[in-house]
């Protein structure tokens, strides 16, 4: 009798165990055993998990090479271990003593002979089996011989050359899972090398899942794999990510949650059988309940991996074998812990992005909806300032107002003034602020604008004013909204001379960089004290300085062309010491020159 069954279940495909050298040379052990020691059969069994397996068949009467992969259960191999007699490596069950479960069906084959006429002639149910062990002491499988050519029982000769056989099937057995296991790390080292690649995508969490599926699958053998990241509330409502519903009912999923979240605080994977005995930390209830959810998902053996990122638990992989022989090997077990760590890392990062792009959204909403309010309020000013200011005028030429009446509407008039520069300068902030807005830009030298911006000034300030401009003699191009440049540059040099003293130097420069082009206008002005300068380009600040404060303004210029040259993508930088005097910069990027 041996430990491989007849065909009563579909073999295993040992093709994927180990590499085809081991298996010939396991092959070339059991003919040599056969022959040398003269037996019809011999064969070598691996084992996985809760079944043995044979991989190499050498035999006549009845056993055959489809005989090769056939999976015998360890629960039925097992007990034959405790009747039998100790012949050193191999161990003899007399057919008297067999256990009472022996029976085809449950994975023994029984050869089909009659025992010759003699006291120690070879019964179909003689049991002749030597286990084979690992260098740590694990059973890693079985050498069993079958019918002896004499028809006897073997006699001590050939128990001796037994003896060799079984140490050198031990050792071909020992290499080739050795093999077996390299292999696996290496594949499973593959599998960590393609999911870390996928953690350097910058997608959603859907597709990084997605892209993860196939690798994993592969790479674990599995028939099944479910990727699930659970929905969060906080900090951020993010929904529920991965494979499609299981269909499994709501206690079942609920039950694989539960544990996949305990599993992610003991740093441990559950492989989940037929009798998963309840452990450390899953309840009898849970047991029946995940036993049950993975018998529906129609697998013989799962492996629940929790998915989850510093102390949080965010999801699990369900990972599903239907072939009971292809148990979880601990190679496995570790590995996909830390690859599930990686998914982990990979699914937080994504999700942050996820939320930064929704905050994005709607801070770019919000600045849609404060524009838009902008806008309407100085359009809805306009009209009436327009009447206002009409009626001032019409009155001012009137002859009979004199006096107190004259200063009087002198006063309404630059009030007047005064809030149709605030409208205007809303109207622009609107339109600067609105991000569906589109700049038309152009390629331009910045050297007649500097010109145009200062001459301005030059015009409406004051005679003792000394303003220079200093410029390359060839054309410096930037490629940006002459308008918006034009804006920008008569702010600032409107600043510096309005913040200048009597007698004050207000200089325009104008520099190129490797890839930049910098305008600056300086002076020699009140400066700007460094707490004041934290809020230079916020909406309506005003220095708390009292010098400053004496002149007019909106408090919106700076924050106006710190958007607009945001816009046209450059950037304006302020250096300034209180009382001495300020530089403001514009950096503009130089245009690609092809
Ligand atoms: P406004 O000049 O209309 O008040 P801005 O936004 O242009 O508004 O400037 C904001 C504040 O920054 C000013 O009130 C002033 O206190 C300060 N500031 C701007 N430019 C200068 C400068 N060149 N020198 C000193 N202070 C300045």
């Amino acid at each position: 009798m041996s430990n491989a069954p007849p065909r009563n279940r579909a073999p295993i495909d040992v093709s994927t165990w180990s590499d085809a050298g081991s298996r010939e040379a396991l092959a070339l052990v059991a003919s040599s055993v056969a022959e040398m020691v003269g037996f019809e059969i011999a064969i070598i069994s691996v084992v996985r998990g809760e079944s043995m397996f044979s991989v190499a068949v050498e035999g006549r009467s009845g056993a055959t090479s489809a005989m090769i992969g056939v999976a015998t259960p360890m629960s039925v191999v097992a007990p034959e271990f405790e009747r039998a007699d100790d012949w050193g490596r191999f161990l003899f069950v007399p057919h008297e003593r067999l256990g009472p479960d022996v029976d085809p069906a449950a994975g023994w084959w029984i050869p089909d002979i009659v025992p010759i006429d003699a006291e120690d002639a070879w019964h179909p149910l003689d049991l002749l089996i030597a286990p084979l062990y690992a260098d740590s002491g694990s059973l890693i499988g079985l050498l069993s011989i079958d019918v002896p050519t004499s028809g006897r029982r073997p006699d001590l000769h050939q128990r001796h050359l037994m003896e060799r056989y079984a140490a050198q099937a031990e050792r071909t057995l020992r290499l080739a899972v050795e093999r077996e296991e390299l292999a696996e790390r290496i594949r499973l080292a593959e599998a960590a090398r393609r999911v870390v690649r996928f953690a350097t995508s910058l997608d959603d969490v859907e597709s990084v899942l997605d892209d993860c599926r196939y690798p994993l699958l592969e790479a674990f053998r599995a028939d099944y794999l479910e990727i699930r990241t659970y929905a969060t509330t906080e900090p951020a409502e993010l929904p529920e990510a991965g494979s499609p519903p299981t269909g499994l009912p709501a206690e079942l999923a609920e039950a694989i949650r539960t544990t996949a979240r305990r599993c992610w605080d003991e740093q441990e994977v559950l492989v989940i059988g037929a009798d998963l005995a309840h452990g450390r930390f899953v309840d009898a209830e849970t047991n029946a309940r995940l036993i049950e959810a993975h018998t529906l998902l129609g697998m013989s053996t799962s492996m629940l991996v929790p998915l989850g990122a510093a102390h949080a638990s965010i999801g699990h992989l369900l990972f599903g074998r239907k072939d009971p022989a292809m148990a979880w090997s601990s190679d496995e077990r570790a590995g996909i812990l830390d690859i599930a760590r990686d998914i982990g890392q990979v699914v937080v990062h994504s999700r942050t992005l996820a939320r930064e792009q929704r905050l994005v959204a709607e801070l770019r909403r919000l600045a849609a909806y404060k524009s838009q309010v902008l806008s309407m309020v100085s359009h809805e000013l306009k009209n009436p300032l327009a009447a206002i200011s009409g009626y001032v005028e019409m009155l001012e030429s009137d002859p009979g107002i004199t006096g107190t009446g004259q200063l009087s509407l002198g006063a309404l008039d630059r009030a007047t003034r005064r809030m149709g520069r605030l409208v205007d300068d809303l109207l622009v902030l609107s339109e600067v602020e609105d991000p569906e807005a589109t700049v038309p830009t152009s390629l331009l030298d910045v050297r007649p604008v500097v010109e145009d911006a200062v001459e301005l000034m030059r015009a409406a300030a004051r005679r003792d004013l000394d303003l220079q401009v200093r410029a390359p003699e060839h054309p410096v191009l930037v490629c940006c909204s002459p308008f918006d440049l034009d804006r920008v540059l008569t702010n600032l040099v409107s600043n510096a001379v309005k913040y200048s003293p009597r007698g004050g130097q207000v200089t325009v420069s104008v520099d190129e960089g490797p890839d930049h082009v910098e305008i600056a206008v300086s002076d020699a002005g009140i400066g700007i004290s460094p707490e004041d300068q934290q809020h230079l380009f916020t909406e309506f600040f005003r220095s708390t300085n009292p010098r400053a404060l004496a002149q007019p303004g909106t408090g919106l210029g700076l924050t106006i062309s710190s958007r607009m040259i945001e816009r046209n993508r450059g950037r304006i930088e302020v250096e300034s010491r209180l009382h001495h005097g300020s530089t403001f910069r514009v950096v503009l990027p130089r245009p690609a020159t092809d």
